[in-house]
């Protein structure tokens, strides 16, 4: 039983993630979504939120759960037994701090991998603070989002303002 973790902010989700997601579900025989609880940042959506949208779009996939972690990503990868954690990349703005964090992962657990996936050319400028953007100033985020939680996103974003 091969498992993968796939951490992140997931502030909102978005298809980039969702691609990733589907992806290392294929390589995976079970993967984690999860949920990072993270003080240092001020989400726009609640853990409930972030968690909520991910299991509308995860629901077909029956190998991926979604899980909350308000501690260390390797206690918890250790914790569950995944031999994988999975990020994804875009651009060569991401590979520093993917690469320093990877590195710094290993270092203080050696029980896991991690396993990049480079992003699909439609996602490649995609990001969750792209389409909060445009979202807070009415734009259409549908090409941006999973159609399920397209309205949950709109509408949330859009009262805040
Ligand atoms: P974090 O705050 O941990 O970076 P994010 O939710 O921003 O959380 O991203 C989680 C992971 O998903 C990261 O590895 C990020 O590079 C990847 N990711 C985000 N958007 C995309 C995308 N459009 N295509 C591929 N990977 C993406």
């Amino acid at each position: 039983m091969r498992l993968a973790v796939y951490p992140g902010s997931f502030d909102p989700v978005t298809n980039g993630h969702k691609d990733i997601i589907a992806r290392a579900a294929q390589l995976f025989d079970a993967v984690i979504v999860l949920v990072s609880v993270n003080a240092g940042k001020h989400p726009s959506f609640s853990t409930t939120e972030r968690v909520n949208m991910l299991l509308e779009i995860t629901k077909d996939f029956e190998n991926v759960r979604v899980d909350i972690n308000d501690g260390l990503l390797v206690d918890y990868v250790k914790r569950v037994g995944a031999v994988a954690i999975v990020r994804g990349l875009r651009a060569v703005s991401d590979f520093e701090y993917e690469f320093q964090m990877a590195l710094a992962n290993k270092n203080l657990y050696d029980g896991a991998e991690t396993v990049f996936l480079t992003t699909s050319t439609q996602n490649m400028y995609l990001s969750s603070s792209v389409v909060k953007e445009i979202a807070c100033f009415g734009g259409d985020i549908s090409h941006f989002v999973p159609e399920s939680i397209l309205g949950a996103i709109t509408e949330r974003l859009t009262n805040k303002k």
